[in-house]
């Protein structure tokens, strides 16, 4: 049907998030067709430049290009509350918000058995290295989901122990929704409803 070529970049098009088959066509056909040598050329140069200079956070694991990120290493910030994310996109709705001055932790997924996905396959083991530090209050903001859920039940009883008080966000985000849908006001309503687990 197609080259060899544009089939290669349909397929990998398609392999993104929210990108189905017709998508991928579109976009790749967009850059072959409508976009100029030059600016093909920039936009990969800007790919590989930002994946090469991107890397985790050593406290947080965010995605940043300074290592600490620009939030763990700012001295405005509350370092007693720790708030815990599924992704990188959940620290940038929150940050939307203007309401939250804590610090966050960047789980990069949730508990998944069918998946595969274990706690060692979470920075969790990262999460409790950080508690020694003056931490009074995790927060667990992961998604409404099955997995979001399990994840912060399984955070909270291994922190239990640990004499760290574990909260979780409040409803309000929609069950099975996600945190970096959710409007502003709701997330804010949500952080503050957040009750001990
Ligand atoms: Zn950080």
């Amino acid at each position: 049907m197609h080259a060899p070529a544009i089939e290669l970049l349909i397929e990998q098009f398609a392999r993104l998030p929210g990108i189905g088959r017709k998508s991928a066509e579109r976009i790749a056909f967009h850059i072959l067709d409508s976009m100029s040598e030059e600016d093909v050329f920039a936009m990969c140069d800007n790919i590989k430049s930002a994946k090469s200079s991107i890397c985790f956070c050593s406290e947080c694991q965010n995605l940043t290009d300074t290592d600490p990120c620009p939030i763990c290493s700012s001295p405005k910030r509350d370092r007693s509350v720790i708030c815990v994310v599924e992704s990188p996109k959940e620290v940038a709705a929150i940050e939307n918000t203007n309401e939250y001055n804590g610090l966050y932790h960047v789980l990069h997924g949730v508990l998944s058995p069918i998946d595969g996905i274990s706690p060692d396959d979470l920075k969790i083991k990262e999460l409790i290295l950080r508690l020694a530090d003056g931490v009074d209050e995790v927060i667990m903001a992961t998604n409404p989901t099955v997995g979001g859920t399990a994840t912060a039940v399984y955070i909270q009883k291994l922190l239990q122990p640990m004499g760290v008080k574990v909260t979780r966000i409040a409803h309000g985000i929609p069950i099975g929704g996600g945190l970096e849908y959710a409007d502003e006001a709701t997330l804010t309503k949500a952080l503050e409803g957040r009750r001990e687990m």
